[in-house]
């Protein structure tokens, strides 16, 4: 939800009382935004380039493992039969998971606004992410060993040149004549947030050896429950955790917060939503 910023609010006050009366605190004048501890530790802190490093380097140790092991697969259900004798293939989610946007997290705290899909694509045709610590030295290093490297993102496919004009920026596996970069609306099977679809499709012609992603929606369809739900889901998949499907850290937005206000964008009390999902101490 918009919230005013300090300089609005002065405007609305001072169009009906004189300017003079304004006796409100500056600092109590315009709320703190809800993402500027999560968006200074996704950018500057080691602690966030130190998690995320590590499940790169439980990625590339998996990897090796997952190519020895004809059996696996990290997507038992959507394979499409036998998968043994398939050319191995990892997917990744893009965003927070292969590039960092949070010049755009950061933009948006400073501007006292949240996310619209006009602004993100204007901060996408940018082409301003950067690399997650680690995310290019596992990609490189699957190619080497002759794994595909495939993006399933639900950037839509209006972004889609953008967005590789990113990746390549950086020396990002693009995948030669194979297209690995799968978007949201790029065909009308592929409308859905849900990427199950998606993932089938690369299933068809390889063994998808590891899933790696921020969201839980980069691992499941099922991830638009509710927080109850979702952990009796995640529960399911226990055994697929750190081995198959591989989670990096992302504490400034994802289903893990809209669960909280039934993920209903239009909800005008997110905050206080969210507020209610905590469990509290009772004090003293
Ligand atoms: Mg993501």
């Amino acid at each position: 939800m918009k919230r005013l910023n300090l300089f609005q609010g002065i405007g609305i006050v001072a169009g009906g009382i004189a300017l003079a009366t304004l006796a409100v605190p500056a600092a109590n004048a315009a709320e703190p935004h809800d993402n500027l501890n999560a968006t200074l530790w996704m950018q500057g802190s080691v602690e966030y380039a130190g998690v995320t490093m590590g499940a790169y380097q439980l990625a590339i140790a998996m990897l090796d493992k997952a190519l020895a092991d004809k059996n696996w697969t990290a997507i038992p259900g959507e394979q499409g039969g036998s998968h043994k004798d398939k050319p191995p293939a990892v997917i990744l989610d893009v965003d927070e998971t292969v590039l960092d946007n949070s010049k755009f997290q950061a933009w948006m705290v400073m501007n006292d606004t949240y996310f619209n899909s006009k602004d993100w694509g204007a901060f996408v045709n940018s082409v301003d992410s950067t690399p997650i610590p680690g995310s290019l030295a596992f990609t490189k290093y699957a190619e080497s060993k002759g794994v595909k490297v495939f993006y399933i993102s639900n950037r839509t496919g209006d972004l889609e040149e953008a967005t590789r004009k990113n990746l390549e920026k950086y020396g990002y596996p693009m995948g030669g004549n194979v297209d690995t970069v799968l978007l949201k609306k790029e065909k009308p099977e592929w409308a859905s947030s849900k990427k199950s679809p998606r993932r089938s499709h690369v299933g068809a012609d390889y063994r998808v050896l590891m899933l790696l992603g921020d969201n839980f929606g980069d691992f499941v369809d099922g991830y638009k429950g509710s927080t109850a739900e979702r952990h009796a889901l995640f529960d399911k998949h226990k055994d697929m955790w750190g081995t198959k499907w591989i989670m990096l850290p992302n504490p400034s937005y994802g289903s893990w917060e809209s669960a909280t206000f039934s993920h209903d964008y239009k909800e005008p009390d997110q905050r206080g939503k969210k507020q209610g999902a905590l469990s509290v101490w009772a004090g003293q």
